[in-house]
């Protein structure tokens, strides 16, 4: 049985509850691959049993996270104990996944809506996997991942990164790109898909998240009329400016894959949206 959900060949994800995990196999493909986040607690069966339906019983080379929020990390330690494999993680991150340091707070007032204030009960961590973790490297390469690059998206968190294969233009934005207004309870009851920003109550800096999503969403796309509204948008602050371009992007989203212009870039989000 197939539980995950293949959006670009080489790539497919699964959903745990309200964030998805990925599968990433390199360009051209190895025989390997690299399982991208590890979702809440209590999923690693399901993650494994996924991975089991796509991979048999090859482990995957390694776990790399685009950012150590509980969300991306609940299951992380009981998966890289049952295969035994390094994680890899934005130096920015590492205190985080090595007891060093916990997330501030999430901000319940800012960016409104129920799951704002339910967010208050969210862990911030930290996590210990010192045994396990390293650095990606500074080259923007991800060892295990040949045909792939890691970019820098902070924001979100000062160490989110997402994944882009050029070959074809394949976006694992993280957090930094989501298709539900995660603020909302509403939204996430129904999964309801808008591009959005990342979550308002877990972003530390939002000009700099704004700059992110910008940066890997609309100026990598090679869009040209698109990247134009970086110099509208970057000036604006604070949530509202991630809601204009949340608006202005709008109509990309579409299901779990969006397609962000017409120089295809595609683009699978932490958050599922259908
Ligand atoms: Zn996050």
């Amino acid at each position: 049985m197939q539980l995950s959900q293949e959006v670009a060949p080489g790539v497919a994800w699964l959903r745990t509850v309200m964030v998805n995990v990925v599968f990433v196999e390199p360009d051209p493909p190895d025989g390997r691959w690299v399982l991208v986040d590890a979702g809440l607690a209590g999923h690693d069966r399901v993650i494994a049993r996924a991975a089991r339906a796509r991979y048999g019983d090859r482990p995957p080379a390694a776990i790399v996270l685009t950012h150590a929020h509980f969300d991306h990390v609940g299951s992380l330690k009981r998966l890289a104990d049952q295969w035994d494999v390094p994680v890899y993680a934005h130096t920015l991150e590492l205190p985080h996944l090595t007891g060093r340091r916990s997330y501030p707070p999430p901000d319940p007032t800012v960016g409104g809506g129920a799951m704002a204030w339910i967010a208050r009960l969210y862990p911030c961590g930290p996590i210990d996997i010192s045994t396990r973790v390293r650095a990606l490297p500074d080259d923007g390469s991800i060892p295990p991942l040949p045909g792939w690059r890691w970019w820098h998206t902070p924001g979100h968190t000062d160490g989110h990164v997402s994944l882009f294969r050029d070959t074809d233009r394949v976006l694992v934005s993280g957090d930094a790109v989501i298709t539900v207004r995660q603020e909302s309870l509403g939204a996430v009851l129904t999964q309801a898909a808008t591009l959005h920003g990342p979550p308002a109550y877990f972003t530390t800096n939002w000009s700099e998240a704004l700059g992110s999503v910008l940066r890997e969403a609309l100026q990598n796309a090679g869009d040209q009329k698109k990247t134009k509204k970086k110099g509208a948008l970057s000036g604006a602050k604070g949530f509202a400016a991630g809601a204009g371009l949340a608006a202005a992007a709008a109509p990309l989203a579409r299901s779990n894959r969006a397609t962000i212009s017409r120089q295809e870039c595609t683009v699978l989000k932490s958050y599922r949206s259908t």
